[in-house]
């Protein structure tokens, strides 16, 4: 098939110099402007690709099995990081990017949040999409609704967390606790730096002795979990036995996140079925992702360079 090849300066060759250029770009917290320190950062970078370089083979696997498969974290994915979960949003330009590809021949989609799964389909809003929330804990798409049984019994044990942890955390300014009933967040992103020692201690001693629950820790978000064998991965895993792409297809899970490396793995593990793509200005050598973007708008860039390499190879 004929697709146009374009080549990406910054970090896109994956070498030595694409991983300098990109450890400049290491975001605020990330930079302290130490020369040794950079340097170090450097050396634990990996050399990946960067997602746009792999468009026109995943457009020819897509053309040669009539299948395209779209595994899609949400914030800081296909949303922007913002200060509050309520104020996140999909920029314009990949929703209309992501509809067009999603009219095409074979193109199926799944959004895989740590949202709880009615917040996550209100906001991604994606026509004929499926949707895997709290972790893919629940999981719903035509035919399909599925909650994790063991999950849900660990609801009275999570109440009682999201009352005492409200209670505890209420000096600390900018800390909240959202309750996405199969799961608890503890954000604070708002909250001073100097308070999140303090703040993680006062989660760890309400969580730690409670039965069937465990803590994990996101960006700027600690998380209060039912103690079940179940992740990102194993959800990707369940809805592929659902969607069965045939072999060869591509299987592109796009997240920026730990959680989303369970999903990495269990695409790697299946040879031949998927590619992780990670959203991150810096990626480190320990990802198990084989490309990366730099920020969620490039994700826009993919859907746009996918469906253009669709158009121009049905073109006579
Ligand atoms: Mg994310």
């Amino acid at each position: 098939m004929r697709v146009r090849v374009r080549t990406y300066g910054l970090g896109g060759c994956g070498g030595a110099a694409g991983a300098v250029a990109s450890a400049r770009n290491v975001p605020a917290g990330g930079g302290r402007g130490n020369r040794r320190f950079r340097s170090l950062r450097v050396t634990q970078m990996t050399m990946l690709p960067h997602a746009l370089e792999r468009v026109p083979a995943w457009a020819d696997a897509w053309r040669r099995t009539g299948r395209l498969v779209l595994l899609l974290d949400f914030d800081g994915t296909l949303a922007p990081i913002a200060d509050l979960p309520g104020l996140a949003a999909m920029p314009g330009t990949t929703r209309h990017a992501l509809a067009r590809l999603m009219s095409m021949p074979g193109v199926e989609a799944a959004v895989v949040s740590g949202r709880a799964l009615a917040d996550v389909r209100e906001r991604a809003g994606i026509e004929g999409a499926a949707y895997a929330g709290n972790h893919g804990m629940e999981i719903h798409s035509d035919g399909l609704d599925h909650v994790h049984g063991e999950a849900a019994a660990a609801r009275p044990v999570l109440e009682l967390a999201a009352r005492e942890l409200a209670a505890a955390l209420a000096p600390i300014p900018g800390a909240f606790v959202e309750d996405k009933q199969l799961t608890l967040s503890v954000h604070y992103r708002m909250s001073p730096r100097d308070r999140v020692d303090e703040l993680t201690a006062i989660v760890e001693r309400i969580v730690n002795p409670l039965p069937g629950v465990h803590l994990t820790a996101g960006k700027e978000v600690l998380e209060v979990r039912p103690r079940v064998e179940w992740n990102k991965g194993k959800a990707v895993l369940f809805l592929l036995e659902h969607m069965r792409p045939p072999a060869g297809a591509p299987v592109l899970y796009f997240g920026d996140d730990r959680t989303d490396e369970d999903a990495f793995r269990a695409l790697r593990e299946r040879v031949g079925m998927g590619d992780g793509i990670l959203v991150s200005r810096a990626p480190g050598s320990e990802t198990m992702a084989t490309s990366y973007l730099r920020e969620p708008g490039e994700v826009g860039e993919v859907f746009a360079a996918l469906a253009e390499a669709w158009t121009l190879a049905s073109q006579p």
